[in-house]
């Protein structure tokens, strides 16, 4: 018999090139006619934000921006956007952006209806009150955060990670425009897709995996590993950008119905101590995760090979198949030009140890099929450090 488990469905999708024109008209179903915005800069700048509001300009509904949103948002953003809140007495709030901007409008969201600070949440289901109506507007194709019941904020002060898990955060619509995302630079687009792609596949072998997210996760691998070199090659091409964003949207539900694992436990002291980015240290990490992870689960990591393009030879063992799905991921990588080791992106031997340490403190190690002792990580570490043994065997 299965093992038990919950599902949330809860946000409605609407997905079309140019649909953030109908914004307006969405906000006027919640009765909202005076809204906050919680955006960054880059939005501002790109034109994307100006998209948006045109949309509102002709419902005549009022709006604020709040478009102080950093990367790894902080709680001092978040207290910045929600003293704007406060003050302008808003119906609804409306994320455009990345991850950031739609963990930092949820933040803002919880904060807004139940009082407190961000790390009174920390931890599984903590909000007593669920906020305002929340519209997503993802501009990037990575995190899947407009359908997770999930947010991540920095402390300001001792640069922890809260994190909050919660149904009650979940957004209630999530816009999918794909013409918003033609302008992403390529860094943006690498660091996104391969966020997404190891979520996905994160997702698929989780321990909270479960049949509803195992469909989503292998599907949205499959979608993301057959688009993402293709996206950065023809950035312009907007067929790639509407299979990455909903590539990326199965990938957020998917992992919203199970969990992550070793790759983002390991990604985040490297982002921490090298500022390397989040899905840049996820995909650096992850074929020696995938390595280390096959012989726990060898028949999903077979499938995840499938899914990578990697071709079933006749008499194949489930295990060979994972690992070539791991040598597949590495040959990606290699497309996308990044180098084959993390000392060439600056990162220091001598922190292992700790980083080690950090990773096994993180929430998504437990989900890992299996959970690896110090001296395991601390190997996983020095694999990907140094880039051995090396993954460039061809296939
Ligand atoms: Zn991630």
């Amino acid at each position: 018999m299965k093992d038990d488990f919950t599902l949330w469905f809860s946000t409605t999708v609407h997905y079309g090139a140019g649909k953030v024109s109908e914004l307006g008209s969405l906000l006027r179903s919640f009765n909202a006619s005076k809204i906050l915005i919680v955006t960054d800069r880059g939005i501002v700048a790109s034109g994307i934000l100006k998209k948006c509001t045109d949309a509102l300009v002709s419902e005549h509904i009022r709006f604020s921006v709040f478009d102080g949103v950093e990367p790894n948002p902080t709680t001092d953003s978040v207290e910045k956007g929600l003293t704007l809140a406060k003050h302008e007495s808003i119906h609804a709030i409306v994320a455009i952006g990345g991850g950031s901007s739609i963990d930092a409008a949820k933040a803002i969201n919880v904060l807004l209806a139940n009082g407190g600070q961000v790390a009174d949440y920390h931890g599984f289901n903590q909000v007593r009150k669920k906020g305002l109506p929340l519209i997503a507007i993802p501009t990037t194709a990575g995190t899947g955060s407009e359908m997770t019941s999930v947010m991540l904020i920095s402390d300001s002060k001792t640069h922890q990670k809260i994190v909050c898990s919660d149904p009650k955060i979940i957004p209630d619509v999530a816009i999918l425009d794909p013409t918003l995302t033609l302008s992403l630079p390529p860094a943006v687009t690498i660091e996104s897709g391969l966020d997404a792609l190891g979520s996905g596949i994160e997702a698929y072998v989780s321990k909270a995996a479960n049949v509803y997210s195992d469909v989503l996760a292998l599907r949205a691998t499959e979608i993301i590993a057959n688009n993402i070199v293709k996206v950065y090659e023809e950035p312009f091409n907007l067929d790639f950008r509407s299979e990455m964003l909903i590539g990326a949207n199965m990938m957020g539900l998917a992992v919203h119905l199970s969990y992550i694992g070793a790759a983002h436990s390991m990604a985040n002291p490297l982002t921490k101590h090298f500022g390397i980015r989040h899905g840049i240290a996820v995909g650096m990490v992850l074929p020696y995760v995938m390595l280390f992870n096959t012989p726990w689960q060898p028949k999903k990591y077979k499938q995840i090979a499938l899914a990578l393009g990697v071709k079933l030879e006749k008499g194949e063992d489930d295990l060979t198949m994972g690992r070539k799905g791991a040598f597949k991921l590495r040959i990606l990588l290699d497309q996308l030009s990044l180098p084959n080791n993390l000392l060439k992106m600056g990162v220091n031997e001598d922190l292992i140890p700790t980083m080690a340490h950090e990773a096994l403190a993180q929430l998504s190690i437990d989900y890992n099929p299996v959970k690896p002792d110090l001296q395991q990580m601390t190997d996983l570490f020095y694999s990907a450090v140094r880039g051995e043994p090396s993954l460039a065997t061809g296939i």
